[in-house]
């Protein structure tokens, strides 16, 4: 079978909506991909280009950090900059000790982020925690922005951990320091989310988030918070690492939770190899969500994993181009064809699962393994409709390919 969809719609947890700019999170919606960019904020040009490559790649929201009063003042220029690119993705805000400064001090950032994500472990310390958290909320109030209350292991609000290590010293049977550090996290996020509704601002205004680096900690801190409240969760591993680990880590923690109905929104938090475009971590995403069911963004090639009955590289040339191919595509045909995301294509490497695997999807093609006759067939809609020969396969097949995109999709009114 080519890309897995799932027999009944997966269970999803009952989340408050938010509205971030006209993006929908939480509340039933689709789960949200969202990105972050890596350049210097207050480089307007520079971090507006990325914006607009992860927009383009599919991020339905992008984080900039916003950690200086310069990358503050470039906001809404980087803002205005998008809009006459026709770029029109949310930005969210990234603030660290001090947002409430930054946000005070520079109104039109305020106004110029769809949502600011705050991290209360490190807002400020001792007594001024409350009141610089309770500073940016007061902003977010008066600017209509929704807040992230984003909680991260590796900046835990350390006053926190030494009070719940007393609590749990006083218990008859204390806890595993594991369930100790789990609760600190959740208990410093819903705190968080407790004081900000003291202040008038409203569930649909707040989302939270609790991340750590382990996969299996993740699944059990966000078990244990979607267990405990009802407002939207963005979801990631903190720090998900390079290549396949970052890629395996954050699949294998992410999937667990959105089988379960649980997580609003996600980033793959993917540390890119030197050269490695930022969009991999969106392109990453969209595989997540789509391969378990969850949405569908692009057309994805289903490929056999070739052996040893495909010595020539002809298989693996005609996969990548295929996919390559559909992906430069989309943006084009998601604006002129309606649907057309849902398609499935297989290339397979030869005649012993190449038939019946081209049958199940949309447009298939069984390329011939070593010592087989050179002949690949084509099976469109289950039937084998042309048989392709010679130098120019991997030409006519993506030309098969556009033309069924033209008849089967409807074009958009
Ligand atoms: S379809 Fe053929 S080439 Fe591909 S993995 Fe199976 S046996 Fe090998």
């Amino acid at each position: 079978m080519g890309d897995s969809q799932p027999s009944a719609p997966l269970p999803r947890r009952a989340s408050v909506a938010v509205a971030v700019a006209g993006v929908r999170v939480g509340g039933g919606a689709p789960v949200v991909v969202q990105s972050m960019t890596n350049t210097d904020t207050a480089d307007v040009a520079g971090t507006a280009r990325q914006v607009a490559e992860l927009a383009r790649a599919g991020s339905e929201l992008v984080r900039i950090t916003v950690n200086t009063p310069q990358a503050a003042a470039a906001v809404p220029r980087i803002r205005e900059r998008l809009d006459m690119m026709g770029v029109a993705v949310p930005l969210i805000g990234d603030f660290h000790y001090n947002g409430h400064q930054l946000l005070a001090a520079e109104p039109g950032c305020a106004e110029a982020l769809a949502k600011y994500r705050v991290n209360p472990g490190n807002v400020g310390f001792g007594k001024k925690r409350d009141t610089q958290f309770a500073a940016i909320v007061d902003i977010a109030l008066r600017h209509g922005k929704p807040v992230r209350i984003g909680v991260n292991w590796g900046s835990l609000d350390q006053a926190l951990v030494a009070r719940l290590m007393d609590e749990n010293h006083a218990r008859a049977e204390p806890w595993d320091a594991a369930r100790v550090a789990r609760e600190a996290l959740i208990r410093s996020a819903l705190d968080s989310a407790a004081q900000a509704e003291a202040q008038g601002m409203g569930r649909d205004c707040i989302l939270l988030s609790c991340k750590v680096s382990g996969v299996q900690e993740l699944i059990a801190v966000y078990r244990d918070l979607a267990a405990r409240c009802d407002y939207a969760l963005h979801l990631g591993l903190t720090e998900a690492g390079m290549g396949s680990k970052g890629i395996v880590a954050s699949t294998a923690a992410l999937a667990v939770l959105l089988q379960e109905g649980i997580g609003d929104t996600i980033r793959i938090s993917l540390t890119p190899e030197p050269g490695e475009s930022r969009t991999r971590e969106v392109i990453v995403a969209q595989e997540l969500l789509q391969t378990m069911g969850l949405r569908a963004f692009t057309p994805l090639v289903t490929a056999c994993p070739g052996c040893g009955r495909t010595t020539s590289t002809l298989f693996q040339e005609l996969a990548l181009r295929v996919q390559e191919h559909v992906r430069a595509k989309m943006p084009e045909w998601r604006i002129k064809y309606d649907g057309v995301e849902n398609l499935t294509l297989a290339v397979m490497g030869c005649v012993v699962n190449g038939p019946g695997e081209s049958k199940h999807a949309d447009i298939g093609i069984s390329l011939p393994g070593t010592g087989e006759t050179p002949a690949a067939p084509v099976f469109v809609d289950g039937a084998r409709t042309v048989t392709l020969r010679g130098e120019h396969i991997a030409e006519e097949f993506v030309a098969i390919v556009e033309d069924y995109v033209s008849r089967r999709y409807a074009a958009r009114g």
